[in-house]
């Protein structure tokens, strides 16, 4: 079949995310993908600025994790999670546990960040609940965030600029607090924080957790806080009854600078989620963590199990491609890597401040934003950074890129100078 009729079958059959059905606006067929580059049917090729939406950190078609998910594939593909365990996932759980914040002892694996959202929640409902506390069963979160496309996760999504608005009214209430002021240089303001203490003590009886994305509130809206922000919330957290969720699906494995953004504030949430980057981009698979407290909490309740089993739970090449790319950064060199990121973005989107349409520049660790003045159109935009020979992804208002690890200093200018490009003409 030729590139003209699978793209024609594609328009017509294939829903893609985000994208009405049929499609209106056709995607670009890539036929290979190699290091940072993508080979379209046509032969064009392009520098990934986007890594796969975070997750592909060492770039694609990494000899070491197509070795460690070849050998794998050898031995077992998969088996049932339930009563049955591998070496695999018990290696992943083990560096998943010494690798995340001090006090995080147990790993449930599943097979997206949505779902890995879906399992803190629960935990945290299951905890309260083991407690006699049934009144504590809502969720508190920053306006501007995002968790993923599930039910529970979409309601604590953005609920006004957001992308789930449409199921107000059908998503289960939580409690929406501002986000954060926005700088990650910019020291906590003292009544933004006495606000939060006062919403989450009015909140304490029908509050199980609060759940955040630490550091860069990611698909809301690209905005840095503070790390203080979050030593804010680990005390009043504690000092309330109340759980902490940190949801690390897009900032963990490094990509803020440090290896969970957590560190940058020093502290411990509750619960734990982690995905995107954790196969190296490879396969479907993330992980919720948990202190012993919690998991000791649900086992004296009324139902001592967490009634989660997902099919696909430990799928033993997912946890195998895991454990090679966590190898892979385990030496360290991710942090030059991710300095490099941040020093080349600096550097390529300096000149944006001169531009009229740009509202705002940030750059944090292996992430940098464009925020426009005005929405972009998505089909100039694509226009545009391919023509510069970049693959970005723009929404809204936002240029932004964060490439895989191993991107070189030119790899960095194309992108840079792509999301400039996009920046004065979308
Ligand atoms: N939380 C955050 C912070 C995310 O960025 C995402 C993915 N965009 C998710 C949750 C949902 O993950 P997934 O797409 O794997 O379901």
């Amino acid at each position: 079949m030729d590139s003209a009729d699978l793209l024609a079958l594609d328009a017509r059959h294939v829903w893609h995310p985000y994208a009405p059905m049929p499609a209106k606006v056709p995607s670009l067929l890539v036929t290979e993908a190699s290091g940072v580059r993508l080979t379209l049917a046509d032969g064009r090729e392009l520098v990934d600025g986007m890594s796969s939406w975070w997750s592909a950190v060492h770039g694609y078609r990494h000899p070491v994790l197509d070795a460690a998910l070849a050998a794998q594939a050898g031995r077992m593909s998969h088996v049932m999670f339930g009563g049955l365990t591998h070496e695999p996932a018990i290696t992943l759980a083990k560096t998943l546990v010494d690798l995340t914040p001090e006090g995080l002892e147990h790993v449930f694996l599943c097979d997206s960040g949505s779902v890995s959202v879906e399992v803190a929640v629960k935990m945290c409902l299951q905890y309260q609940r083991s407690r006699g506390k049934t009144g504590k069963h809502k969720l508190l979160t920053w306006r501007g965030g995002y968790h993923g496309d599930t039910f529970t996760p979409m309601s604590v999504c953005d609920p006004d600029g957001g992308m789930h608005s449409l199921w107000r009214g059908v998503l289960p209430e939580q409690v929406f607090v501002p986000a954060p002021p926005s700088g990650f240089d910019t020291p906590p303001d003292p009544s933004y924080v006495d606000m939060l203490a006062a919403e989450i003590e009015r909140h304490r009886g029908e509050l199980a957790a609060v759940i955040v994305e630490p550091v860069v509130q990611g698909a809301g809206g690209m905005r840095f806080h503070h790390p203080g922000y979050l030593r804010a919330l680990r005390d009043l957290t504690l000092a309330h009854d109340v759980l902490l969720v940190f949801d690390e699906i897009a900032t963990g494995f490094g990509r803020t600078g440090a290896f969970f953004a957590a560190e940058h504030a020093g502290v411990t949430p509750d619960v734990l989620c982690v995905g995107k980057a954790l196969t190296g981009g490879y396969l479907s698979m993330a992980a919720a963590l948990c202190t012993p407290e919690v998991a000791a909490g649900i086992a004296r309740g009324e139902l001592p199990v967490l009634a989660h089993g997902p099919t696909f739970m430990g799928n033993p090449l997912a946890s195998a491609v895991a454990n090679a790319s966590l190898g892979l950064l385990a030496d360290g060199s991710w942090r030059t890597d991710v300095s490099r990121l941040e020093k080349g973005l600096l550097d390529g989107l300096a000149p944006a401040r001169d531009l009229a349409a740009v509202a705002d520049v940030r750059v944090l660790g292996g992430i940098g934003v464009l925020q426009l003045d005005h929405p972009v159109d998505m089909a100039v935009a694509t226009e545009v950074a391919t023509g510069h020979g970049a693959w970005l992804r723009p929404f809204r208002d936002l240029v932004y890129a964060m490439p895989p690890y191993v991107s070189s200093d030119d790899d960095l200018a194309v992108i840079t100078r792509a999301m400039l490009a996009v920046a004065e003409k979308a």
